[in-house]
């Protein structure tokens, strides 16, 4: 399943960013991602609160921003949004990588992929001395 492993690859980077850093809990991890990466969002959730039990990740929200396409054409150099497909049985209209001018394979340059934006934490007390007061 493609939510599935991207599920994990965020999990994974996270749970690495909390060994590195002392981090007690993670509230909140942004992920930025690309309209061509056709991740479906529930599917996605879905398997991150899955995989996250049992972690400091766990309860923690997976906020969802979406990145626009961009594509540029070796042929004829269009860059802008890519060519839609219009599907009956799609919600919303699909990206192509189809150059909406000559027709030709366009490279995407932004909006294919997903990247972590963002971890809200809670840090352990006892190794972030600048936020102690003294009674
Ligand atoms: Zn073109």
């Amino acid at each position: 399943m493609h939510e599935l492993s991207i599920a994990s690859s965020v999990v994974d980077s996270v749970l690495e960013f909390i060994d590195t850093h002392e981090v007690k809990k993670v509230l909140t991890v942004r992920l930025a991602v690309g309209e061509l990466s056709y991740v479906e969002t529930e599917q996605l959730r879905f398997c991150y609160s899955a995989i996250t039990q049992e972690t400091a990740m766990e309860n923690s929200t997976l906020e969802i921003e979406s990145v626009a396409a961009v594509v540029v054409c070796p042929q004829c150099d269009y860059r802008g949004s890519p060519k839609y497909w219009e599907d009956a049985l799609s919600a919303a209209p699909i990206p192509t990588l189809e150059c909406p001018h000559c027709h030709s394979t366009v490279e995407p340059v932004q909006g294919h992929d997903c990247a972590i934006k963002t971890i809200q934490f809670i840090a352990c007390a006892d190794e972030m001395p600048g936020n102690r007061r003294k009674q």
